[in-house]
């Protein structure tokens, strides 16, 4: 059984830093393994296969799970929604059962303070709120090989995952049909 210096060294080893965000994100994914009734162990377990973290916030804590569940967003167990909030929910698929854990306490030590001492001091039950939450996964984000790929009629680019939309009786990417984070300036020739 692994203790709290382990996985502190772990996330300072991978974030960089000990922060709030780590201290919080170590202890909401601890108790979230310990919810579903996954043992909590310092490497990724095959019974941590069926896990998946919806994250609300793409900040420290978000290291910190990673740090405890070793689950990935490349291997779909990840997903953001970013709703610039500390909280997350722990799904397993196995069983079906999800629960949602939110940072309640809004108290944050200050400069003076030693930041591990301060959040030793308070118990989960002060700082979280934790509650039995229901998650479906939409077609297209289970795990494993895409269930559908498509090939947007605009840019040609593939699309994985019924991430592809239909406009006007054309498929196309959400890029295409929505605008997107980059604005093409001139294609390269390799
Ligand atoms: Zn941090
Ligand atoms: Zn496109």
């Amino acid at each position: 059984m692994p203790i709290w210096q382990d996985y502190l060294d772990k996330a300072n080893a991978y974030h960089g830093h000990i922060c709030g965000g780590q201290i919080l994100g170590i202890r909401m994914a601890l108790l979230g393994l310990r919810l579903l009734g996954l043992e909590p162990q310092l490497q990724p377990q095959p019974d941590y296969r069926d896990l998946v973290i919806y994250l609300e916030s793409d900040r420290c804590v978000a290291d910190a799970a990673y740090v405890v569940t070793g689950v990935t967003i490349g291997r779909r167990r990840v997903k953001l929604h970013n709703y610039g909030k500390t909280a997350m929910s722990f799904l397993d698929l196995k069983s079906g059962q999800a629960y949602r854990i939110s940072v309640t306490d809004h108290e944050r030590p200050d400069k003076s303070q030693d930041l591990v001492a301060f959040w030793a001091n308070k118990k989960d039950q002060d700082i979280f709120r934790v509650q039995k939450v229901n998650i479906q996964l939409k077609p297209g984000e289970e795990p494993g090989p895409p269930s559908k790929v498509a090939l947007c009629q605009k840019c040609g680019d593939e699309v994985m995952d019924h991430r592809d939309v239909q406009v006007a009786g054309q498929t196309l990417c959400r890029a295409c049909a929505e605008g997107s984070y980059y604005e093409a300036l001139v294609e390269i020739k390799l």
